[in-house]
């Protein structure tokens, strides 16, 4: 019944129907409470323990109603995924009945067991006590799946000392502290009715489709989410034909889904559309404050994994599933709104007039030049470490793409002192008659650069489609409040403020030109060019994560309130350790499918070849047997090259994983286990071109992109 029901509900009635929402609290919470608890979702007043009660029991009523049997707290430790333990509502049973219960407490604190959760040394295992606290900024959402139905309560994680353990909790941090400093920078130029800036972000998610009997089949794609084998079909990517292309039926009915759950759930899906690699595909909701941006981009992904295995595919998110072709990003599209609707990244048709937007232009390409190591530090993931610098990815240097029009603001300001006119965008004439002139950007698009301006927000393209987008957000927001900062302590004390302004703005631009850069990011000549203008250029996840512990980064991190130094030491402990397992899994599973997949599989072809020449020869001793000869050398020649490269990546992964943790061994790992694998990928990959299909012991990369 549910089923048909659903099936004939309209978007708006199914938009947020899953959700504890405004709508449902403000028809079901006194009004009182609900007056109280606005204020605390609005204007980040302390929460009032006294009305958790009533909150929990019409949120308990309200799930109940709807089916839902166990709570939990939803939450967001450092793996990067979500994490959840469930309880029921029921209570201690008496006279053999239970009711239904759900206190304030329940509600307002958790306390999982979570030794086992990264923490970097934050909390040892004998204080394993770590709390969850309910973030009601992030509204709570029914979840319905084979388990049943329940209720998600979205939460902080936190230890016993009150150290984040998560990645809400310091994205929390760094909304207050840009939401502060950009109310001074409003302030100074006579804005007095904004009360609150937050950040926007829209995510755009990027994701690969496969055939779910396929991906089973593969182990690479089973423990790591990505191939470790794999030659190129004939045809990859480059007859451009799959991006916007029409979308196939089986994929069309996953998409349509997949934005039902989503809808339900209050996730506003907006856009999808097929991606630059075959299988690839892309989905984009509508913007919205950061932190539930976040949050929903978790549900997002949670998502198109799951309703995958009901049309028996498999989403893959991660990085880089398949050599050769496309990976997969995630655009973050970021910007800074007042509750009065201002866009502080709003340049109007006449930027060069536009005193305030100049400044906070200013501001943010200072951030980023001083940052960037940080920012790119954000972006890092083992995924991504396959992604930035290849194919159709942004490149492992941080810089900034303005535009034509902005680009010409900033070169009037640094040359004449005086910024004069603005370019504009002019008509689109297309020569046809019938087709209606249309209105140019001022800009022109640029796909290559990590940080884009795009009409109003920035769009940071580093970020990796598997990981959450706290971190690279938290980072944005605080160095931003930081250049925000140092630009309001100047000019809240200057005497003549439009002069004040101007020189700042000029200064400011002056200094951090050399992070601009308006070409082609994927070329050779722009990393010879980002090394003569001193911009790091961090290559893989274990250069980026020191930027997490210089000097330059506690201090900033400490001065906003966002990571104590603590915090950041064991985040970095953190990364290197899950880079140093994630690695450690890869090269297994290499070895694992090489010792007893391919390399078996290589030497019943070899043994055929050989049973053919000597079946011929017996046969018909003038027949000529050179194509199984020659056959039969390279197979075998590259098959102990195989058996040599196994061998040595066996010796590198050994030693490695006997390490005692933190940098060393992540560097082991990158330096030396990586190549290894590199390596043996090499001969394995000429031999699949060799090998009989039959004989291959998995599906190729023309069978799981081109045959979903
Ligand atoms: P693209 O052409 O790059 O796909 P879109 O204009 O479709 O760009 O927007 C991509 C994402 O950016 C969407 O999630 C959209 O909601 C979001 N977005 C649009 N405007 C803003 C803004 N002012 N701040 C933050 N995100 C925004
Ligand atoms: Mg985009």
């Amino acid at each position: 019944m549910e089923q048909s029901m659903s099936e004939v509900m309209n978007v708006t009635d199914m938009f947020g129907r899953n959700v504890f929402n405004d709508a449902v609290m403000r028809d079901r919470l006194p009004k009182s409470v609900y007056k109280k608890l606005k204020k605390t979702i609005e204007d980040g007043a302390e929460l009032d323990p006294s009305i958790a009660d009533v909150v929990a029991h019409a949120m308990k009523d309200w799930a109940i109603e709807r089916g839902a049997t166990h709570y939990t707290h939803w939450f967001q430790p450092l793996t990067g995924v979500t994490a959840e333990k469930h309880d029921s509502f029921i209570s201690a049973p008496s006279d053999g009945r239970v009711i239904m219960e759900f206190s304030g407490k329940e509600l307002i604190k958790g306390e999982p067991d979570a030794s086992s959760f990264p923490s970097g040394g934050l909390r040892a295992t004998f204080e394993a006590r770590g709390y969850t606290a309910w973030d009601c900024t992030s509204s709570a959402f029914l979840r319905e799946d084979a388990i049943g139905v329940t209720l998600c309560i979205p939460t902080a994680f936190c230890s016993y000392k009150g150290e984040a353990l998560d990645k809400k909790t310091p994205l929390l941090r760094s909304v207050q502290a840009v939401n502060e400093q950009a109310l001074r920078i409003l302030r100074l130029f006579g804005n007095t009715t904004a009360k609150r800036v937050t950040p926007s972000v829209g995510a755009e998610q990027e994701y690969f489709l496969v055939d779910r009997a396929k991906y089973m089949q593969r182990k690479d794609l089973i423990y790591t989410g990505r191939t470790l084998f794999g030659a190129m079909p004939p045809k990859g990517q480059e007859l451009e034909d799959h991006y916007f292309g029409v979308i196939r039926e089986r994929i069309g009915s996953y998409m349509n889904e997949v934005n039902k759950e989503l809808w339900k759930l209050g996730v506003p899906a907006k856009t999808q559309h097929n991606e630059a690699a075959p299988a690839q595909h892309e989905l984009a909701p509508i913007y919205e404050e950061v932190n539930l941006a976040v949050d929903h981009n978790q549900i997002v992904m949670e998502t198109l994994k799951k309703v995958a295995g009901r049309h028996g595919m498999a989403c893959l998110l991660h990085e880089k599933p398949f050599a050769g072709v496309n990976g997969s990003g995630k655009h973050d599209n970021w910007s800074l709104t007042g509750d009065d609707g201002t866009n502080m990244l709003n340049p109007g048709d006449t930027p060069h007039e536009n005193i305030q937007f100049l400044l906070v232009l200013a501001c943010i390409i200072k951030a980023v030049d001083v940052h960037a190591d940080l920012l790119r530090e954000s972006a890092a993931d083992v995924g991504n470490d396959q992604r930035l610098g290849s194919n159709e990815a942004p490149p492992a240097i941080i810089s900034i793409f303005l535009g034509e029009q902005l680009e010409d603001v900033i070169d009037q300001l640094c040359s004449t002192g005086e910024a004069t006119h603005s370019k504009k965008g002019g008509t689109l004439k297309t020569g046809v008659n019938i087709l209606p002139d249309l209105d140019k950007d001022a800009t022109d698009r640029n796909r290559t650069s990590p940080f884009a301006f795009t009409g109003n927000k920035f769009e940071f393209r580093m970020v990796g489609a598997s990981d959450s987008i706290a971190s690279p957000n938290t980072v944005l927001n605080t160095i931003v409040a930081e250049a925000f900062k140092e630009a309001a302590d100047i000019l809240e004390k200057a005497d003549d403020f439009d002069m004040a302004v101007h020189d700042l703005i000029k200064k400011t631009l002056a200094d951090h030109r050399r992070i601009i850069f308006n070409g082609n990011g994927y070329s050779r000549e722009w990393v010879a060019e980002a090394e003569r203008r001193g911009l790091p250029n961090l290559g893989s996840m274990v250069e980026a994560i020191p930027a997490l512990t210089t000097e330059k980064a506690v201090k900033l991190f400490e001065e906003f309130g966002v990571f104590t130094r603590a915090e950041l030491e064991s985040r970095a402990e953190v990364e290197y350790e899950g880079y140093s397992k994630a690695a450690n899994i890869e090269a297994r599973t290499m070895i694992d499918m090489a010792s007893k997949q391919i390399i078996p599989a290589v030497i019943k072809y070899t043994t055929q070849l050989a049973g053919s020449i000597c079946a011929v020869r017996n046969a018909c001793p003038e027949a000529d047997v050179s194509v199984q000869t020659e056959l039969l050398t390279e197979a075998s020649d590259l098959l102990s090259s195989m058996k040599v490269a196994l061998a040595a990546l066996i010796e590198a992964t050994d030693k490695a994983s006997a390490m005692g943790g933190g940098r060393e061994q992540a560097e082991a790992y990158h330096g030396v286990v990586a190549p290894a694998m590199e390596a043996l990928r090499a001969p394995a990959d000429r031999l699949e071109m060799i090998v009989d299909k039959d004989l291959w012991p998995m599906p190729s990369y023309g069978d799981l992109i081109f045959e979903v």
